[in-house]
């Protein structure tokens, strides 16, 4: 006990009495918490760092690829989302006469992401003139320069969090543009009304394989985020519980 004082860390500890130390900046002790507007327009203006599933191949002296022995996994940057946002608009344009068929399929989601993009710019435009900033045109710098300005200018709560609703709304009609669901469907009747077929109300036909999952490929835990869906009963699964749900089903 008596050697603890040699110790400077402990001697420095005991001599902080309470009233000595800064006060918390959150009364209610959430002194580290993280600035969820930063982090909300951050979301939308920094590139996004994700990490994808990548085959490990197998090459040829030639360097052809000869065998998959796996997987790994790599990370990736990416721009940032209004950046990818802006790209999927552009991508629509300077298209040849070879490429009009894809270009034909790709309108819709080039005019989705122009008209996403233009609701952006507008409201953040909207946001630099309440706080008198002037706008430069830059979706990603006006929202930072705005970001500057209105942080420091002491907002209302209820205000600061609406605004990072807004943003993250934002991102993730970006990321739902840019990313947008992939559906495989499974041959196993339904272990909930055990139909083996679905009527489409859209088509008025009948199809076989209600059991559909939907994933994002991208998604970082990708089947612990995939949903199992019937498209006779309208039962939501999560993935691995729709596995578990036929598995007991069949035995
Ligand atoms: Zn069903």
């Amino acid at each position: 006990m008596t050697d603890d004082r040699d110790n400077p860390l402990l001697a420095a500890n005991e001599a902080a009495t309470e009233s000595e130390l800064p006060p918390l900046a959150f009364p209610g002790g959430d002194f580290f918490r993280e600035n969820p507007l930063l982090e909300a327009v951050e979301a939308l203006t920094k590139p996004e760092r994700i990490q994808l599933k990548q085959d490990v191949v197998e090459k040829d002296a030639e360097g052809a690829v000869t065998a998959v022995v796996g997987k790994e996994d790599k990370r990736v940057v990416l721009p940032s989302l209004l950046a990818q946002l802006d790209a999927a608009i552009h991508s629509s344009m300077g298209g040849n006469s070879a490429g009009a068929s894809l270009a034909f399929e790709g309108a819709p989601l080039n005019t989705a992401a122009l008209f996403q993009a233009m609701k952006i710019s507008s409201q953040v435009r909207d946001w630099c003139y309440a706080v008198k900033v002037i706008p430069v045109k830059n979706t990603a710098a006006d929202l930072t320069a705005w970001f500057n300005v209105f942080s420091r200018s002491n907002p209302e709560l209820e205000v600061e969090r609406y605004r990072v609703k807004v943003l993250h709304g934002w991102a993730s009609s970006i990321r739902g543009m840019l990313n947008p669901p992939r559906e495989k469907d499974l041959p196993d009747a339904c272990p909930v009304c055990s139909a083996t077929e679905w009527w489409d109300m859209k088509t008025g036909a009948k199809y076989s394989r209600p059991l559909v999952i939907r994933y994002r490929p991208t998604d970082e835990d990708l089947v612990g985020d995939a949903k199992g869906f019937c498209r006779s009963c309208e039962t939501v699964w999560g993935a691995r519980e729709l596995a578990y749900a036929i598995e007991e089903k069949a035995g």
